[in-house]
């Protein structure tokens, strides 16, 4: 086992174990100079983007049938891993074009839409995935934005808050109240927009965020944004359910967000393990001082834990013929991984003392960076939701009165 990467335990195959020592080449060599920069500037990376394509590593799990390579989510994880021990950001790119909403159009697109959808990620971009609204958070199900039956398509309006990518996105899977012609709800679905060609479709405020500065998080206005019956994404059993199986979809971002996490730990829990061996204080390395000795340990014991449990998540994909990831799994893998990683993090800082807490370091950017994972793409507390839903086999309603 190394000290710091995935175990060979793990079983990787030989192809993943190559897989992964290239993506942590082009990590090391180009990926992590750049995360600075990245950070400062608050600019999307299209030169990493453009490196993640040129490696293979953009529309991985598109099946050859569609022009992709027919990676598995584990194969996914391992770049996203990797990325994002040296850039949470590219991590982040790395997860949304390989297992965000990509893995809906896949899994419930026509033919046509999957095409499409294969050839914006295999390109490198990066799909937007739109739920949430300022009035519905948590509750996405109490989303405002209405899709009105119009001839054989769609009209739709509302706002988006806080999505990933709008403005640089082009690709845009949008999930809408569905009314029919006469006005009667039908249920929420997902219709696919593109950036530039889909009239209606345009970008308002960005938030000036905490951390993950090279990704915009930006409104997304519908404004009688018309869309062909070809770009409604219908998931099999029809409107009525569609926004539980459109969620499902949700299941493989979850384990991308965890491992962008798990890779931020891993990398910050390297940055440690080297200092302490080279910093001196009272006449030795601080690495031997029991106190750092035991915080290290603990930081090994929770990455691994995290690890395990990420790596699960993304196996259990296909199991029981679905598409997606377990929901509670996914769900598990998230919310200890998030918070291990902020733990893990900031102990790393502590131990650099001063020189941790200076913008110099990069661990100061990663604990920026880190914290957002208990929050984006269902909160920890939401989470544990599902986890208890699926242990009490309960559905557990959050609304008064239901
Ligand atoms: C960096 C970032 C990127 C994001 N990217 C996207 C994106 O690309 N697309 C997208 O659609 N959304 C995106 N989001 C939005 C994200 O999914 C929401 O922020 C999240 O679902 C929580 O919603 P909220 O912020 O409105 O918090 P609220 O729902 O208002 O929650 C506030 C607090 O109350 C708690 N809470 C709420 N309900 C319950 C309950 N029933 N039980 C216990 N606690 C509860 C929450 O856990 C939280 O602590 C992103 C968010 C961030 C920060």
């Amino acid at each position: 086992m190394t000290n710091s990467g995935a175990p060979r335990s793990w079983g990787l195959t030989e192809d993943q174990v190559r897989i992964q020592s290239k993506a942590r080449e082009l990590a090391n060599e180009v990926i992590g100079p750049r995360a600075a920069e990245v950070d400062r500037t608050e600019q999307y990376p299209w030169p990493n983007v453009e490196a993640l394509t040129e490696a293979g590593f953009t529309g991985m799990t598109v099946p050859k049938s569609l022009g992709g390579p027919g990676h598995s989510f584990l194969d996914a994880v391992l770049v996203v891993e990797e990325m994002a021990k040296v850039c949470g950001v590219t991590g982040r790119i790395a997860v949304e074009c390989n297992m965000g909403a990509i893995s809906a159009v896949l899994a419930y697109g026509t033919a046509a839409q999957q095409k499409l959808a294969a050839g914006f990620v295999l390109e490198g971009d990066k799909p937007a995935i739109c739920i949430t609204e300022p009035g519905a958070g948590s509750a996405a199900s109490e989303m405002t934005t209405r899709a009105d039956r119009k001839g054989q398509g769609y009209v739709l309006n509302g706002m988006k808050h806080w999505i990933t990518g709008g403005g640089v996105s082009r690709l845009h899977l949008i999930f809408a109240r569905v009314f029919d012609q006469d006005g009667t709800e039908e249920g929420i679905g997902g219709f696919l927009a593109v950036r530039d060609e889909t009239p209606g479709l345009s970008f308002g405020r960005r938030e000036p965020t905490m951390g993950l500065r090279g990704i915009p998080e930006v409104e997304v206005i519908m404004q009688d944004m018309a869309v062909g019956p070809h770009m409604v994404l219908l998931p099999p059993s029809g409107f009525k359910r569609g926004f539980a199986d459109l969620m499902n979809a949700y299941n493989s971002q979850r384990v991308g967000a965890g491992t962008v996490a798990l890779g931020l730990a891993a990398g910050a829990y390297e940055l440690a393990l080297k200092f302490v061996k080279e910093r001196h204080q009272f006449g030795r390395p601080i690495a031997e001082f029991q106190g750092l000795q035991w915080m290290l340990a603990d930081m090994s014991v929770q990455l691994e834990a995290a690890r395990s449990l990420t790596y699960r998540a993304a196996q259990s994909r296909g199991e029981g013929g679905s598409p997606f990831p377990d929901a509670a799994l996914a769900a598990q893998a998230k919310i200890f991984t998030s918070e291990a990683s902020i733990r893990v993090v900031s102990d790393a800082l502590q131990m650099f003392g001063a020189a941790g807490y200076s913008r110099r370091n990069p661990l100061e950017r990663m604990y920026r960076d880190v914290r957002m994972f208990t929050i984006g793409g269902g909160t920890a507390q939401i989470l544990r939701t599902v986890v208890a839903s699926r242990i009490l086999e309960m559905k557990l309603p959050q609304r008064r009165n239901s």
